[in-house]
């Protein structure tokens, strides 16, 4: 197995949307970076690719060139309930859609461009902190670093290996939840989102690069299993009773023989830092994607990261100061966020929930602007 005698400054693990634009950020400081993926790009992943406007300016600064790509700008929210209910509502920021398999390639690149060195089909199995450095074991050998990161996504083996208190089972009841994506073509309106509600989940549907569109839900592992976990049973069981689904569903073009799934996934709060291993993205605290911006917020803690770390690594009063005001500086852009997600997570996923908020919210837009702006931030 490699031992390499190099000690990077920064190490990260996991290359989606924070580590990568952590790595580029690093390597832009002239640091000595080091990020560990365990896929290698472009590759698909379950996401509803809607990037709400915080983070253009933020992309553009990690050098996507975001104006060239024509991508669609999306500026209108429909929400609809299975009695047929619309609600709609212009959005005040608005966002734009991108497919992750574009994305985090062009970031990737970026990355390579920026001097960072990137194990792509490389996976860490174990993580240490001994003497003021990480030891980190992959697939590829052992790195050494004087900081690292995780960036690893919503639950891995790392939490496992770390005991975090959110993988120990079952704790207060939270529902797992799993996650289904397609690309499809259609006719959909290239400037609107919409979020179908149906029983215990809702499916978003928006326009992404190439002309394709994302069709992405989200419901319980047990909506699965009362299907015999047969995915297409549970559409046409249960999403088909929403009539906008059922029609989206049976007219569109869909561009994967499968539909791209993930299980597995909880929105229970978590820890940021685990014995001087920072964390970030949704290993630092996962937002439900009714909210539609994790991807800001895993981007937006990135920025942060590398705007708080000391130019000197190897100095352990550093080092605290910097785990203290990274901590502080995540609780304030993210708790609340964060909260009121797993409120409308929870107030969404019930049919007749959903139908009498719509049917209260439809004369008030002030108030549902508000609401989306509380799971929402300003640029960065
Ligand atoms: C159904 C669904 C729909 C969503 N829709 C939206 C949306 O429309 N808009 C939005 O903004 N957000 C959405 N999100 C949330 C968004 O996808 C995430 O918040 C975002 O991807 C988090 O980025 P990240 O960098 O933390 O993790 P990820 O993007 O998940 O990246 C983690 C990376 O770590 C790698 N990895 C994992 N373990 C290891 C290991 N041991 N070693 C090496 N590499 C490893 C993985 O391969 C992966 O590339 C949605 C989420 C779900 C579940």
């Amino acid at each position: 197995m490699r031992q390499e005698n190099t000690i990077y400054d920064i190490a990260i693990i996991g290359g989606g949307l924070g580590g990568l634009t952590l790595a580029i950020q690093c390597a832009k400081q002239n640091r000595k970076v080091l990020l560990i993926e365990k896929e290698s790009y472009p590759y698909h992943k379950v996401c509803g690719e809607y990037i709400s406007n915080e983070s253009w300016p933020f992309l553009l600064s990690c050098g996507i060139n975001l104006h060239e790509l024509d991508l669609p700008k999306i500026q209108r929210l429909g929400i609809t309930a299975p009695n047929g209910t619309y609600l709609s509502h212009n959005l005040a920021k608005g966002g734009f859609g991108i497919s992750r398999f574009t994305l985090d390639y062009l970031l990737a690149q970026q990355a390579k461009l920026a001097g960072v060195n990137l194990l792509e089909n490389c996976k860490a199995t174990k993580i240490e902190f001994e003497n003021n450095q990480f030891y980190i074991q992959t697939t590829q050998g052992v790195f050494t670093s004087k900081y690292a990161f995780g960036s690893y996504g919503k639950k891995g083996n790392l939490d496992v290996q770390l005991n975090r208190d959110f993988v120990q089972e079952k704790k207060r009841g939270l529902k797992n939840y799993i996650g289904v994506k397609y690309h499809i073509q259609s006719s959909f309106p290239p400037d609107l989102i919409e979020l179908h509600n149906f029983k215990d989940g809702y499916c978003g549907i928006s326009k992404i690069d190439n002309n394709q569109y994302c069709l992405c839900y989200l419901t319980t592992e047990e909506n699965l299993k009362n299907n015999g976990n047969n995915i297409k049973a549970m559409e046409e069981n249960i999403l088909y009773k929403n009539p906008f689904l059922k029609i989206l569903f049976t007219q569109a073009t869909f561009l994967y023989k499968q539909p791209l799934s993930i299980s597995q996934i909880r929105f229970e709060p978590k820890t940021q830092i685990e014995n001087h291993f920072v964390l970030l993205g949704d290993a630092a605290g996962l937002i439900t994607p009714l909210c539609g911006n994790g991807m800001s917020m895993a981007m937006r803690a990135a920025k942060m990261v590398s705007v708080l770390l000391p130019a000197n690594l190897d100095d352990a009063n550093e080092r605290a100061q910097f785990e203290s005001n990274y901590q502080k500086e995540w609780k304030k852009a993210f708790k609340t966020r964060l909260k009121f997600g797993r409120i409308f997570q929870k107030l969404f996923g019930s049919v007749y929930i959903t139908h009498l908020i719509l049917n209260l919210l439809k004369p008030f837009p002030s108030l549902l602007k508000k609401l989306v702006r509380l799971t929402h931030g300003n640029d960065f």
